[in-house]
């Protein structure tokens, strides 16, 4: 098992670039990202923010340099990497299962009392509690029974079960009307106040309730700072 004692991330002189591929990614990146702080990662389409995202996540594996959590390189930790990171992507993807077992993803044993406490967490208490078949209701392939609003108030609603220390979000609200795109930023950043929240975004809409905001061009950290300094 994989012990560490600090959930600080660490990157020293991270390159990358994918497999027959001569384009750098990234480029000698040195970021440390402490526990507990919120940090938005910006820059244009194809600059490397997802792949940035994937690294941390330890699915990929940087060319050159070291990239840790809590002091142990993220490559080393398989399976058990989704014990402290949670992500949340652009698409969330629900199962065909019921609701019940969708939001258990993660975390079998998580009772019906702290199922129904996040839903009411993320503002979907009354939506399920209305559904005839409540908890037990089917969710189709699509998960097509819900907005995009709601499938990704589905997908905090797991991580919040899950209770990792970090999460990830890659654009999480992309595709989403502004009003349902502000109402999720603040459900996200509120629920999410004591962990470390990493947020891939390409626009400024919800970055003032950011501590950090770092912005990634031709695979180098050009800006990092807070949101009033920048
Ligand atoms: P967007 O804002 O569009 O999501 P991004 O900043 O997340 O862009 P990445 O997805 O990290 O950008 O892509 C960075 C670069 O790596 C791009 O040039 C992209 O074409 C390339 N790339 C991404 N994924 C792969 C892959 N699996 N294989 C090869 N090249 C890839
Ligand atoms: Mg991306």
């Amino acid at each position: 098992k994989v012990m560490v004692d600090s959930t600080d991330i660490h990157l020293s002189d991270v390159s990358f670039h994918y497999e027959n591929e001569t384009k750098v990614v990234l480029n000698q990146l040195n970021l440390t990202i402490p526990q507990g702080q919120h940090v938005a990662i910006l820059g244009r389409s194809g600059s490397g923010k997802s792949t940035l995202a994937t690294l941390i996540r330890g699915d990929l594996t940087p060319t050159a340099g070291s990239l840790t959590l809590g002091g142990v390189l993220t490559s080393s930790f398989g399976d058990q990497m989704a014990q402290y990171i949670g992500v949340i992507q652009q698409t969330p993807y629900l199962f065909h299962t019921t609701i019940l077992n969708n939001l258990r993803i993660g975390n079998e044993d998580a009772s019906v009392e702290e199922v129904w406490h996040v839903l009411e967490r993320v503002g979907l208490k009354e939506l399920v509690q209305r559904l005839p078949d409540g908890l037990q209701t089917m969710v189709d392939e699509a998960g097509l029974r819900f907005s995009g609003g709601e499938r990704h108030r589905m997908a905090l609603a797991r991580i919040l079960l899950q209770d990792t220390p970090i999460v990830l979000l890659d654009e999480p609200t992309v595709g989403l009307d502004p009003i349902t795109e502000q109402a999720l930023i603040e459900t996200f950043f509120d629920e999410l106040a004591e962990k470390t929240v990493i947020w891939v975004t390409h626009h400024l809409q919800g970055i003032d309730q950011m501590e950090r905001v770092i912005f990634i061009e031709d695979g180098q950290i050009e800006l990092s700072g807070s949101p009033a300094e920048l």
